[in-house]
């Protein structure tokens, strides 16, 4: 089994989740005793969020490129970014690491293409529905994104940081989410990304009618087919 090495804290809200579901599926599909070899290098997220919002990217690809170090040097066999948002870092990472990175915008592509679907809705932290770092990478799978109105985009982002990176789930914000789904189902969505590893705490494939992509299990998945692949 290879070592993951799995850049975290953003949130740990989230990264949690990534422990339990990289476990749970290798438990799944080893049985026993087996659980997941793997790394943590878990930020300050505070430092994180100051810096995004500060549109200070330069600064944030240099802590980004540290924390993949770090878990080289520790014996990480590859890379899992455990946000969406991040991946915007991606290139910083991928000149100060030998090892590969697992992008969560090229699994979760894969888990679109597998489905049949060609357009999708995608949510996320305003930085992912309005850069193009996320969006490319589905466009170039053929995958067609709809993203929210400025109106929309606003509420997810407030929601994401005023709540859900914080642990605070409200079902008045699940009904948010759910509204702007089914407008963008109305739009031609016939699935929805939820590009931010903390809305999975918040919505689920019950909350919707169309297909849902929850990027934090996809991730995590993928990272476990990758560390038990020969
Ligand atoms: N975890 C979130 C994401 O997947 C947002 C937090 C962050 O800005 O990294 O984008």
């Amino acid at each position: 089994m290879k070592t993951i090495g799995i850049v975290g804290g953003m949130s740990w809200e989230s990264t949690k989740v990534y422990y339990e579901i990289i476990n749970e599926q290798v438990k799944q599909k080893l049985g026993g005793f087996h659980s997941c070899k793997c790394l943590i290098y878990s930020v300050d997220f505070a430092e994180i969020q100051k810096l995004q919002h500060e549109d200070k990217w330069e600064e944030l690809d240099i802590l980004m490129a540290d924390a993949a170090k770090r878990l080289q040097i520790a014996g990480a066999d590859f890379i899992v970014l455990a946000t969406n948002t991040m991946h915007l870092c991606v290139e910083a990472i991928k000149e100060a690491v030998e090892i590969p990175i697992l992008h969560i915008a090229q699994a979760t592509s894969s888990a679109i293409i597998n489905k049949n679907i060609n357009t999708v809705a995608l949510l996320g932290t305003k930085f992912t529905m309005e850069k193009d770092f996320y969006k490319s990478i589905l466009t170039k799978n053929n995958i067609e994104v709809i993203t929210p109105n400025e109106q929309e985009r606003d509420i997810i982002h407030n929601i994401i940081f005023g709540e859900l990176v914080q642990g605070i789930i409200k079902d008045e914000s699940r009904n948010k989410f759910m509204a702007i789904i089914s407008r963008l189902q109305l739009q031609g969505a016939e699935g929805v990304i939820l590009g931010c590893t903390e809305i999975p705490l918040l919505i689920s494939s019950d909350d919707v009618e169309i297909e849902v992509f929850n990027t934090t299990r996809i991730h995590a998945e993928k990272a476990v087919e990758m560390a038990l692949k020969e």
